[in-house]
């Protein structure tokens, strides 16, 4: 190679650099949808034997969890990936539960708890109750909003939350808040559970009702395929009231505001064929991007 052509090519690869790095600094991250599939087919596998609290199953997808939570980017909160808590059984006796959180610094310390449950139903005599939509959809989520948001950061920090022994009474979630010593922090709580699963492409945002001026901001927000709802909050409505039915309810309980994405019961709930072969995929590709969406906008607003 002359003296030019070397001169040449030096000026060309110094270009091409500094067009991929200018290039690097505009994409906005986009959800990994693949990725997301292969955590929620892990999290609902036979591996995980139904995930039940205390369970080998359980812990499987725990420790599955704390790496996919480091993997993507998250850091511990407040010293740990794990928290660990004791309550009491329903035949009285003592058990342990152990959450996975993570976060996400953002440029406030103002903070917003994104939560969903890993823990489910065990087996019932030989068969594994995979809780694929309940709520291995929703703690699939977390890892890809974790993923989305080490790219870009929020203007909040993002606490992720996968609480365990929902199933036993919201156990894991009051630990999380009664622990809280950051709780006057918290702007709000936004729990997924069940955001998989619908026939027709809906699912609701609860918490309006009590919550009015969050109302706006979703209605704002991009919904592509998915048709959002609003209701089961308000107890003169028809609607059943899931104002305490999932782990939002310990957050409402403190007066912490909370939007809930959940679909309405279906013939999989708390069977055996809730399994990752049951769930349409582009049905829950379409409400995680919708979920993000809403993330987004709350975060934007101060
Ligand atoms: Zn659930």
């Amino acid at each position: 190679m002359n003296t030019a052509k070397k001169l040449f090519s030096l000026f060309f690869i110094a270009a091409l650099f500094i067009s991929c790095t200018a290039q690097e600094e505009q994409v906005t991250p986009s959800l990994d949808t693949v990725q997301l599939i292969e955590d929620l087919r892990f999290i609902s596998s036979d591996e995980t034997e139904g995930r039940q609290v205390g369970t080998e199953g359980n812990r499987i997808a725990r420790e599955y969890l704390v790496e996919r939570f480091e993997e993507e980017g998250a850091e511990p909160f407040q010293g740990s990936f794990t928290h660990e808590f004791v309550f009491t059984g329903r035949e009285g006796e003592e058990m342990t539960g152990i959450n996975v959180i993570g976060q996400i610094s953002g440029r406030s310390d103002s903070v917003i708890v994104i939560t969903a449950h890993y823990d489910h139903l065990g087996k019932r005599d030989s068969l594994i109750f995979n809780g694929a939509d309940d709520d291995a959809s929703g703690t699939a989520a977390l890892i890809a909003y974790i993923d989305y948001f080490s790219q870009v950061q929020p203007n909040h920090t993002l606490v992720f939350a996968a609480f365990d022994a929902e199933e036993m009474g919201l156990q894991g979630a009051r630990a999380f808040v009664q622990d809280s010593v950051f709780l006057e922090k918290v702007k709000m709580n936004i729990n997924l559970d069940m955001i998989a699963q619908n026939d027709s492409n809906k699912i609701y945002a609860v918490g309006t009702y009590h919550y009015p001026e969050l109302k706006p901001v979703l209605e704002e927000i991009e919904t592509g395929e998915v048709e959002l709802l609003f209701g089961h909050d308000d107890p003169s409505s028809e609607l059943d009231d899931w104002t305490y039915a999932s782990d939002h309810g310990p957050f409402h309980q403190q007066g912490v505001p909370f939007v809930y994405f959940g679909v309405s019961d279906h013939e999989h709930y708390h069977k055996h064929t809730d399994e990752f072969k049951t769930i349409p995929h582009e049905f829950y590709k379409g409400t995680v991007q919708l979920i993000l969406n809403a993330i987004l906008a709350f975060d934007s607003k101060s």
